[in-house]
C-alpha cells in the first residue's frame, strides 16, 4: 500500500502571522512530505509493505517506526492547528472536551499554561501532547524524535511539533515565542 501525502486542512498562509506560509512550505511540502517518501521505499518487500499507517505505528521499530510515526504526527499536528479565520469561540474546547479539560486541569487558561511549558521543556526534537488515557482521564505528555502516546496505550487528543524545523524560519531558536 502506497501512502499518500494527506491535503492540509487549511491554505498555507492560513496561520500567519503566527506560522508563516515559508514554514509551511517546508514543515508540509518537504519535511512531512519526506517522511512518507521514505516510509513507502522501507516498507517494499516487508511485513509492513499492506499495513495501514497505524498499524505500522503500533507494530514497527527503528527507521520504519521513525518515518511511520512522523507521517502520522504530522497529519495529526496539521489538524490540531485552526486558522484564525475561525472565530475564538469555535477554537475553543467545547462539549465533552471542555468538561473533560475542567476537571482534570481546572480550567483551558491552566491547561494551556501547562501544555506550553511542557512542550518548551522538550529537550531536542519531540512532540507535547494531550492524552486520554483507558479511564478517560486527560493529561500532557511529551515524546522524543518521533515517538507517539499510542504506543503506550494512551489516546492523543491534540499535538504541538517542537522540532526546530516547526519554528526555526520564523522565530529561530525561540520555541516558547512559536508556543
Ligand atoms: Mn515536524
Amino acid at each position: 500500500m502506497k501512502h499518500e501525502l494527506p491535503k492540509l486542512p487549511f491554505q498555507k498562509n492560513a496561520l500567519e502571522p503566527y506560522i508563516s506560509a515559508e514554514t509551511i512550505e517546508y514543515h508540509y511540502g518537504r519535511h512531512h512530505k519526506g517522511y512518507i517518501e521514505k516510509l513507502n521505499q522501507l516498507i517494499q518487500g516487508t511485513e509492513f509493505a499492506d499495513l495501514s499507517l497505524e498499524k505500522i505505528v503500533m507494530r514497527s521499530n527503528g527507521a520504519i517506526f521513525n518515518n511511520a510515526s512522523q507521517a502520522w504526527n504530522h497529519t495529526f499536528y496539521w489538524n490540531s492547528l485552526a486558522p484564525l479565520v475561525v472565530s475564538e469561540e469555535e477554537r475553543a474546547p467545547q462539549g465533552e472536551l471542555k468538561v473533560a479539560i475542567e476537571r482534570d486541569f481546572g480550567s483551558f487558561e491552566e491547561f494551556a499554561n501547562l501544555f506550553k511549558n511542557a512542550a518548551a521543556g522538550v529537550f531536542g526534537s519531540g512532540w507535547a501532547w494531550l492524552v486520554q488515557d483507558k479511564e478517560g482521564y486527560l493529561s500532557i505528555k511529551t515524546t522524543g524524535n518521533a515517538d507517539n502516546p499510542m504506543r503506550v496505550g494512551q489516546i492523543p487528543l491534540l499535538t504541538c511539533d517542537v522540532w526546530e524545523h516547526a519554528y526555526y524560519i520564523d522565530y529561530r531558536n525561540e520555541r516558547p515565542k512559536y508556543l
